[in-house]
């Protein structure tokens, strides 16, 4: 089959990769000129004027996404030098907070939660006995519960310095919004689904090294095209002569014949491409309907924002001078509020570099980005004790992910005969990830041609 992928984000490379192994002819249509969607990397300047390479947003994987593992072990990435492996760990500067050692589970999670340092015993053993109540019951709970009912009866301090760091990292949605459900099931997958699955994994390549550059370079060295740069304006039903499921995809390079096209793209441009199908499709009312309720599901998801800031350190009186690791570690948990709203802060030195930098996350981001500057170097100065940093480059993902909220009818994979859906928002288990992408890119492919 001539299989058109529309979108070269993660999930539409996982899609088209899995695709050209089963055989079909595969073209990548991507609007942007950097491949990588939402997981990108980014261009920048160094205070010297000279060209460093950030990431559109700090990512981390975990040791639980096997198929994003198994996807870059495919094309040639491998994770040791790309990833930073690291068994699960929420530090905060002042050296409390929870630090999983590496232990296969359940042992992990009891030890890191029987150690955690600035926990009372009554804060170790209320989180010990929600966690072995939630394994008791399977980790699910009632469809319409949000992770602050959930955790209701957690001692406050647990639920300020674990519960909503952790799910407004995992699901980019405030606790008292987020699904129970879907929280439950991250817990599960992370922290049951064997040892290391719950070990963080930091990217040290910048985010296009890491998957998107190298599964383009194997398409394209296997025949396949993947086309940067240009942006599918339209999806047209090919006329019945050209057989039942064909369709034409239109582009500034003009109107292309495919046998089937998966549609990889965010959900509200899927929308308005699905949209478009409609008054052509030809194929009754019937799938008409069905069309005009996918894109309905599409574009009823509600999108949160995250905000990274980049900080450069430079001594007082010589502007711009580098230094090698500014944190202890590589990664550490902040306090947030609404006036410190940063969660967590990266320093590139353990990273790969460029070193001095600083990568300060904002998940489910609110607000303007000069106050959000001010206030994260105001966080760094109080809470880090780093009062020299200065904004290096902020980039504000406006709709990073779907809001993750109990309940929520994602749209489904298929939407019409020929034409299906893969991304991060689409029917599945997960939050928006690049788990998620990527596991819903490889089953749109697997099931192109099925009935
Ligand atoms: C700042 C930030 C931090 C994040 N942190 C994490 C994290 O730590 N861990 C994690 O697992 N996930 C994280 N995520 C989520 C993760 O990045 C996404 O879930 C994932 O990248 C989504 O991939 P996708 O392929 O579904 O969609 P996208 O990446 O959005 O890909 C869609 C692609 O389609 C292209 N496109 C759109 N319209 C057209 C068109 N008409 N024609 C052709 N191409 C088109 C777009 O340019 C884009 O490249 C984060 C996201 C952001 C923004």
């Amino acid at each position: 089959m001539r299989v058109a992928i529309v979108g070269a984000g993660w999930a539409g490379l996982a899609a088209a990769l899995q695709a050209a192994r089963a055989g079909h002819g595969v073209t990548v249509f991507e609007a942007a000129r950097t491949l990588g969607g939402r997981a990108r990397a980014v261009a920048a300047q160094g205070p010297d004027g000279s060209p460093v390479t950030l990431d559109n947003g700090q990512h981390i994987l975990i040791g639980a996404y096997g198929e994003c593992l198994a996807l870059m072990r495919s094309v040639g990435v491998a994770e040791s030098p790309a990833l930073l492996r690291m068994p699960l760990a929420l530090p905060y500067a002042d050296g409390t907070g929870l630090r999983l050692p590496d232990l296969p589970p359940p042992w992990d999670a009891l030890a890191g939660i029987g150690r955690a340092r600035g926990w009372s015993w009554r804060e170790r053993w209320a989180l010990l006995r929600t966690a072995a109540a939630w394994r008791l019951g399977g980790f699910t709970c009632p469809p319409k519960a949000t992770v602050a009912q959930l955790c209701a009866h957690l001692p406050v301090r647990l639920q300020q310095e674990f519960i909503d760091p952790l799910c407004v990292s995992a699901l980019n949605t405030p606790a008292d919004q987020s699904s129970g459900t879907v929280f439950l099931r991250v817990l599960r997958d992370s922290l049951f689904s064997g040892r290391g699955g719950s070990h963080l994994l930091l990217p040290r390549v910048d985010l296009g090294a890491l998957f998107p550059e190298p599964a383009a370079q194997w398409l394209r060295a296997h025949g396949h095209t993947v086309q940067a740069g240009l942006r599918v304006t339209a999806l047209r039903p090919a006329d019945s002569a050209a057989g039942a499921d064909a369709w034409h995809v239109e582009s500034a390079a003009g109107s292309m014949p495919f046998d089937a096209v998966v549609l990889a793209t965010p959900a509200p441009e899927a929308a308005r491409l699905v949209r478009g199908t409609a008054p052509s499709a030809g194929a009754g009312a019937g799938a008409t309907a069905d069309i005009a309720t996918w894109a309905g599901q599409a574009e009823a998801l509600r999108h949160t924002a995250i905000a990274t800031v980049y900080a450069q350190y430079s001594t007082a009186g010589s502007a711009g001078t580098p230094h090698a690791a500014l944190l202890p570690e590589p990664m550490l948990a902040l306090r947030a509020t609404a006036r410190r709203p940063a969660q967590f802060v990266f320093d590139r030195a353990w990273l790969g570099g460029p070193a001095g930098v600083l990568a300060f996350v904002v998940s489910a981001f609110e607000g303007d980005r000069e106050t959000l500057e001010q206030q994260v170097l105001e966080q760094a100065a109080s809470e880090l004790g780093l009062a020299g940093l200065r904004v290096l480059r902020t980039v504000v993902e406006k709709r990073a992910t779907f809001a993750c909220t109990p309940g929520l009818q994602r749209p489904p994979m298929r939407i019409a005969p020929g034409l299906l859906a893969c991304g991060d928002y689409v029917e599945g288990p997960y939050p928006a990830t690049l788990e998620g992408a990527v596991r819903s890119g490889t089953a749109a492919a697997q099931s192109l041609g099925a009935p």
